[in-house]
């Protein structure tokens, strides 16, 4: 069976052809600068028919979705009450849903009779129980405005658990383990018997780890106490917390993590300062995760630092089981989000729609105005 994974982001698609069971991949490859100035790709629908021009005979789609919210526990088969669900999920993730959508319904325009699965960052991690999901806010924000810990990279953490669990030969229900996706986008999940029971990143991306660009977690009131300070409006102290903060805001240079380590290693204090407050949140939320879960078997590495940066890893991990009797294994996996994507959708197909159509979309999903 071929299967076309598409990543659908908000100026760019990514997509990876697959032959499943087989899991060889067969082609792959990026539209981007979508919808902007100058260039030849008006909208998703536009991108989506180039690759289309360069793939065929597809048998089903997979769909990376950023935010299920609550609506979405495990991947599914899109249908128009899909559809509809996912749409209501923009409100709380307006960046990247409406581009997942656009993504969606471009398929089921140009490929009416292909199934396509919705697979969502933030499905592993609604094991999380409630005492960990929910704010010290007032209760009312949370039934009123779904204000809770939500959690990303899903697709990430539990592919690289699954990854950990079958390299050590050993049941997933049987294993304690901590996942490190340490990226340009950074989040660390705690991964007890094959369950997500908590992960750093909330609401939305921004809190938890240092990232690239992003603060991570700082004491809520300094939000508005900059406000004051700077007189920014609520887009600049949006844009200063993600785009401006983390180990570029810190070190002042950038936010790669190989130009940090560079500079540090010739001197520049900024840089390495930025590093020790990325390395020391990370040992502090592996304490905190070997705590929860009484015992850590496995901690597992991957994305751009994780899998490529050594010294990184091993300042993380200096000493940090010295009292443990048996210490955790330490792994390095390359994640592979639309490989685990393409397996999802496979399953899918094979369990719930052996034969069947694609995404029939109603009259008014037709005239989304993504999709034009
Ligand atoms: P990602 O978001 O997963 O692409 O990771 C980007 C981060 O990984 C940046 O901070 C890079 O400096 C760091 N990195 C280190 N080595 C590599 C590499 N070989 N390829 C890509 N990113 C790398």
């Amino acid at each position: 069976m071929k299967i076309l994974v598409i990543n659908s982001g908000s100026s760019s698609i990514k997509y990876k052809l697959f032959v499943m069971p087989k899991e060889k991949l067969l082609a792959k490859g990026i539209i981007e600068h979508i919808g902007e100035k100058g260039s030849n790709v008006g909208n998703h629908y536009a991108g989506l028919k180039l690759i289309l021009n360069k793939v065929n005979s597809i048998d089903a789609i997979g769909h990376r979705v950023v935010h299920g919210a609550e609506s979405f526990k495990k991947p599914v088969l899109i249908n128009n009450s899909v559809i509809k669900k996912i749409k209501q999920c923009c409100a709380i993730a307006p960046l990247h849903n409406p581009a997942n959508l656009a993504g969606i319904i471009a398929c089921a325009r140009l490929l009416p009779g292909v199934k396509q699965a919705a697979v969502f960052d933030t499905a592993f991690h609604q094991s999380i129980p409630e005492y960990a999901y929910i704010y010290g806010l007032p209760y009312e924000f949370y039934s009123k405005f779904c204000i809770r810990k939500y959690g990303f990279h899903g697709t990430s953490h539990e592919y690289v658990a699954h990854e950990a669990a079958r390299i050590l030969k050993k049941p997933i229900n049987k294993l304690k383990i901590i996942t490190c996706h340490l990226g340009n986008g950074c989040s660390i999940t705690a991964v007890d018997r094959g369950k997500s029971i908590d992960t750093s990143m909330g609401f939305t991306p921004l809190e938890g780890l240092i990232m690239g660009t992003r603060c991570g977690d700082i004491d809520p009131a300094l939000v508005t106490y900059i406000m004051r300070k700077e007189k920014l409006d609520t887009h600049e102290m949006d844009i200063l917390l993600n785009k401006e903060s983390g180990l570029k805001g810190i070190s002042g240079i950038s936010n790669d993590m190989r130009v940090l380590e560079e500079k540090a290693k010739s001197g520049n204090k900024r840089a390495k300062l930025a590093i020790d407050i990325f390395i020391y949140r990370i040992r502090k939320y592996i304490g905190a995760y070997t705590a929860i879960m009484s015992g850590c078997d496995c901690l597992v590495f991957t994305a751009g630092i994780g899998e490529n940066q050594k010294s990184i890893r091993l300042k993380i991990t200096k000493n940090i089981f010295k009292h443990f009797k048996k210490a955790p294994k330490v792994l390095v996996i390359p994640t592979n989000e639309e490989l685990m994507i393409a397996k999802q959708t496979y399953q899918l197909i094979k369990e719930f729609s052996p034969a069947g159509g694609g995404v029939s979309l109603d009259k008014r999903l037709r005239s989304f105005p993504w999709s034009r």
